[in-house]
C-alpha cells in the first residue's frame, strides 16, 4: 500500500503532516433507502480503510433526511454490510436526524445573519428564476424580506402552519454564480411526512446540501469523501461552514469516481424496482449486486475487499469489467475450499466387470494447496457421470468419454465403453462399460492412455441436491432497464447428485465442484433433507475468451464503456485507446481517464516515448498532469520532463510522495526534475543506518502501540510506517521502511 498511494491518502498524509488535523475522522454516510451494493462496498473500503490506515476512526451515519423513502430494515442491512466486510464503526450508529434540532438552530443563525431567507415562489418559479448555464438567474422578490419576517416565517414553517411547498428556506448566495448550485440553494423544505425515527416531530426537513456538511462538522469529520457527482455541491458545503463562521478544525470534501460494473445496475432506485416487483427474490437474491446478494451467493468478504483494492481510487468515472470481480472470488476460493464431485446432469454407467464395493481415500485439496483433509469415495458397479462427458459421435478435439476413447474417473479407474443404451427416441440413457483393475489412480500400471479425468458419483451412495445456477441478471453490458433483463438468469436443478461426504462431513460451506465451479451451501434454504447449493462462480473466465474474439461492432463497443446514468459512451478512438491502455497493464479507471481525454492521452503517449513505464507514467499523467491541463494555461514542463521524473521514481531515487512535490516545483518554475531533486536534497533515503534510528524513535514514543501490535493488532503496522515516513519528511524509501519495521516488530 505504501508504494503508490491513492490521491485521498496522499491528501490525508499531507493534512497530518501540516498539522491541519491530529486525528483522521471519516464517515460512511448512506441514505437508508435500499440495500447497499458493491458501489457502497467501495465507499466503505475507502472510508473505513483510510481511518484504519491512519489510526483514526470512521463513523457509520445514516443520512436520513428524506422521510418518505427510509426504513429501519435498510439501516440493519447497512450495519450488516459494514460488519460483514470486517469493519467497525466508531461508537454507536449515527443519524443525521439526531442533529435536526442543531441543524435548525444553524438555519435560524443564518437567517439572523441575513444569509438566508424564506422564499415563497413555487417549485416551477424557483426553477425558472434559477436561469441556465448560459444565463444568470434572478432573485425572488421575497429575498428582500426582513430578518424578523424571515425568522417568524421559518418558525411558523416548523410549527406546521403551511402546506408542503408553500415556502422554502434558501441561502442568500449569488443568483448569477457560474456554479448553478450556488444560485441561492434550498436549505429547508416543508414535508408533512412521518419519519421512521423522528416520527411527526418535524414537518420541515433540511436538504442534503445543508444537512450533510453540518452533520460532518458536528461529528468532527476531517475528510468528507464522496462520489464525483457531488463535485459542484462542494461550493455549498464550504459556503455553509464559512457563512456560519464555524471554528476549525472543519471538514473538507473530496470526490472520487463511483464504481460502475458492466452487466450490472447499481442504482438503488432500479434495484428497489427489481425487488418490489419480484423480478428477483428479495434484496439478497444472489443475482443482485447487493452486499446481501453476494453474501448469500457465497462470495467472501476478502474477495470483495480485494476487488475494491484492485480497482483503485481515481477521479474519473469508468466501467469495471464484471470478470474482474469474478476473478477475485475465484482467486480467493482456489486455495481455500475443498474439491468434491457433484454430477449436475447424471448419465448412468454400469460397470459390467465390477462387483462389490470399495472405498477410495481422496484428498479434499490438490497437492499445491497447503491444506490437508480427505474423505472416502464409495466406488460401486453403478455410477453416474456428467451427461456431456460422453459423446457418441464426438467432434474433433473432444477428449472425454466416447465409444472408442477411454476415460479416467477422477481418483479411481479407467473405463472403456462397451455399449450405449438408448430410449425409444434415440436418447442415450445408460452406458455399459468395463473398468481396468490395474488402472487405479496413483497405482496405475495399465499403460492405457486417457486424455481427461471426469467426475462421477456412486449411484447407491450419492445424495440428491438442489443446485441453483446463476447467469448474469442482464443480457447487455450496459443495462438500462427491465427490457435488458436476461430471462434465463436462474436455473434451478433439483436432481444433481453429490458424493455423500459433502453432506455427512460438512467440512466447509463452500466447495469446488470439480470441473463445474465454486458452490456455496445456501445459508437459508439448505437442510439435511434437501441440501441446496448456490453456484458462486464458474472455474474459468469465459469472459476473457469473449474479449479476445474478433472485434465487436462499434455500436456494441461504444455501449460497453457506457456508464450508468452520468457518463457518455466512448467513441471509437477513445475505445481503441482504452483497450490499448488496459492491455499495457493500466487499471480500468486510469485507462478510462486517459482514453477519454485527447490532450491527456497525447501527453501520456509522448511520455512513453521517453520512458517505457506505462503504470508509473499513467499515474502521474492521469492525476498530476491532468490537473494542470485542466487549468488551460501554458505548461512549463514537457512530456520528456515527466518521463525523467518517472525514471527517478522507478529507480527509487525518489518516493512517490517526493515525486509529487517535485512535480509541483516543475509546474511553478519549469525547472528540470533532476535539478530540483539535487538542489533541494530530495533524494530518497534508503540507507538502513539512517532509517533505523527513526524507527527506534517512533517505537520509543509509542510503547502502547508496540505492545498492542505484539499482542496481535497487526493493523497497527501501517501506523508505524506512516509515522516513520512522516518523521523522515517523506524521504525514507517506503519499502525499506516496511522491511525494517517488520524486522523490529516481529523479531526485535
Ligand atoms: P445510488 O445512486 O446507487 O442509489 P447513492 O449514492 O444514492 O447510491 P447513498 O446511500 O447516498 O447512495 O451512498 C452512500 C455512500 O456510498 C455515498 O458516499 C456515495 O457516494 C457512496 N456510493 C454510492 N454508490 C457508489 C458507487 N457506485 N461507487 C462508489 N461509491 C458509491
Ligand atoms: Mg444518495
Amino acid at each position: 500500500m505504501s508504494e503508490s498511494k491513492d490521491f485521498l491518502r496522499v491528501k490525508v498524509e499531507e493534512d497530518l503532516k501540516s498539522g491541519k488535523y491530529q486525528t483522521i475522522v471519516t464517515r460512511f454516510p448512506p441514505e437508508p433507502n435500499g440495500f447497499p451494493h458493491i458501489g457502497h462496498a467501495k465507499s466503505i473500503c475507502i472510508n473505513f480503510g483510510i481511518a484504519r490506515d491512519y489510526e483514526g476512526h470512521c463513523n457509520l451515519r445514516m443520512d436520513d433526511t428524506n422521510p418518505t423513502t427510509e426504513d429501519t430494515k435498510y439501516v440493519e442491512a447497512l450495519k450488516d454490510a459494514v460488519t460483514w466486510l470486517g469493519f467497525k464503526w466508531d461508537g454507536e450508529v449515527r443519524y443525521a436526524s439526531d442533529y435536526f434540532p442543531k441543524i435548525y438552530d444553524y438555519a435560524v443563525q443564518l437567517v439572523k445573519m441575513g444569509k438566508a431567507y424564506v422564499d415563497s415562489l413555487n417549485e416551477e418559479e424557483i426553477r425558472e428564476y434559477r436561469g441556465s448555464v448560459t444565463e444568470a438567474g434572478r432573485r425572488s422578490v421575497y429575498a428582500s424580506r426582513s430578518i424578523e419576517e424571515n425568522l417568524e416565517l421559518l418558525e411558523r414553517m416548523r410549527q406546521g402552519e403551511f402546506k408542503d411547498g408553500e415556502h422554502v428556506l434558501r441561502a442568500k448566495i449569488d443568483m448569477s454564480a457560474a456554479n448553478m448550485k450556488m444560485r441561492d440553494p434550498l436549505l429547508y423544505r416543508i414535508r408533512h411526512a412521518h419519519h421512521f425515527r423522528t416520527g411527526d416531530t418535524w414537518c420541515i426537513y433540511p436538504m442534503y446540501d445543508f444537512a450533510h456538511c453540518l452533520s460532518d462538522y458536528i461529528e468532527g469529520i476531517t475528510h468528507s469523501i464522496c462520489t464525483l457527482e457531488f463535485e459542484n455541491n462542494r461550493d455549498i458545503y464550504d459556503w455553509v461552514l464559512d457563512a456560519l463562521e464555524l471554528t476549525p478544525p472543519r471538514p473538507y470534501q473530496h470526490e472520487f469516481a463511483r464504481l460502475g460494473i458492466n452487466y450490472t445496475v447499481m442504482s438503488k432506485r432500479k434495484l428497489l424496482e427489481l425487488v418490489k416487483d419480484n423480478y428477483v427474490n428479495g434484496w439478497d437474491d444472489p443475482r443482485l449486486p447487493t452486499i446481501a446478494g453476494y453474501k448469500r451467493r457465497g462470495y467472501t468478504p476478502e474477495s470483495i475487499i480485494n476487488f475494491c483494492d484492485q480497482i483503485g481510487i481515481a477521479k474519473a468515472n469508468s466501467m469495471v469489467d464484471v470478470a474482474q470481480l469474478e476473478f477475485c472470488i475465484r482467486d480467493d476460493l482456489n486455495q481455500k475450499v475443498p474439491r468434491v464431485m457433484c454430477v449436475l446432469d447424471p448419465l448412468k454407467v454400469t460397470i459390467e466387470n465390477y462387483e462389490g464395493e470399495e472405498e477410495i481415500e481422496a484428498s479434499y485439496y490438490p497437492h499445491d494447496v497447503p491444506k490437508e483433509g480427505s474423505r472416502t469415495l464409495p466406488f460401486t458397479k453403478e455410477l453416474y457421470i456428467e451427461r456431456d462427458d460422453f459423446m457418441e459421435h464426438p467432434m474433433e478435439g473432444y477428449n472425454r468419454f466416447t465409444p472408442t476413447q477411454a476415460v479416467r474417473l477422477k481418483h479411481a479407474y479407467i473405463l472403456t465403453c462397451k455399449e450405449i443404451i438408448k430410449d425409444e427416441k434415440g436418447a442415450v440413457i445408460e452406458l455399459k462399460a468395463t473398468y481396468h483393475p490395474d488402472s487405479k489412480s496413483g497405482a496405475d500400471t495399465s499403460g492405457i492412455k486417457t486424455k481427461s479425468a471426469i467426475h462421477w458419483v456412486s449411484a447407491k451412495h450419492a445424495k440428491e441436491v438442489e443446485v441453483r445456477l446463476y447467469e448474469r441478471l442482464y443480457r447487455v453490458d450496459a443495462p438500462d432497464g427491465l427490457e435488458d433483463l436476461n430471462p434465463d438468469s436462474l436455473h434451478v436443478n433439483t436432481h444433481a447428485l453429490i458424493e455423500p461426504a459433502v453432506i455427512s462431513e460438512k467440512i466447509d460451506v463452500r466447495f469446488q465442484f470439480e470441473r463445474q465451479g465454486y458452490f456455496y451451501a445456501d445459508p437459508i434454504d439448505y437442510t439435511d433433507a434437501k441440501p441446496v447449493f448456490n453456484k458462486i462462480v464458474g472455474l474459468k473466465d469465459s469472459w476473457a475468451k469473449k474479449a479476445e474474439a474478433p472485434k465487436h461492432t462499434p455500436k456494441i463497443e461504444a455501449k460497453k464503456a457506457h456508464i450508468e446514468g452520468d457518463v457518455a459512451p466512448m467513441n471509437e478512438d477513445e475505445l481503441a485507446r482504452f483497450e490499448r491502455y488496459t492491455k499495457s497493464g493500466l487499471n480500468a479507471e486510469i485507462a478510462n481517464t486517459l482514453a477519454r481525454d485527447e490532450k491527456l492521452s497525447a501527453f501520456y503517449d509522448a511520455t512513453l516515448l521517453h520512458v517505457n513505464s506505462p503504470v508509473s507514467s499513467a499515474n502521474i499523467v492521469a492525476n498530476e498532469v491532468a490537473r494542470e491541463l485542466k487549468k488551460e494555461l501554458p505548461l512549463r514542463f514537457t512530456a520528456q520532463d515527466v518521463a525523467e521524473l518517472v525514471k527517478m521514481l522507478d529507480e527509487g531515487v525518489i518516493s512517490s510522495k517526493i515525486a509529487k512535490e517535485v512535480f509541483e516545483v516543475m509546474v511553478q518554475t519549469g525547472e528540470k526534475p533532476l535539478s530540483i531533486v539535487e538542489s533541494k536534497g530530495l533524494k530518497q533515503i534508503s540507507d538502513p543506518a539512517v532509517i533505523e534510528p527513526l524507527i527506534d524513535d517512533i517505537m520509543a514514543k509509542n510503547p502502547e502501540n508496540v505492545a498492542k501490535y505484539k499482542a496481535g493488532n497487526t493493523n497497527l503496522f501501517g501506523f508505524f510506517v506512516g509515522q516513520v515516513l512522516k518523521l523522515s519528511g517523506g524521504k525514507a524509501n517506503p519499502s525499506i521502511v516496511n522491511e525494517l519495521i517488520s524486522k523490529k516488530l516481529n523479531h526485535g
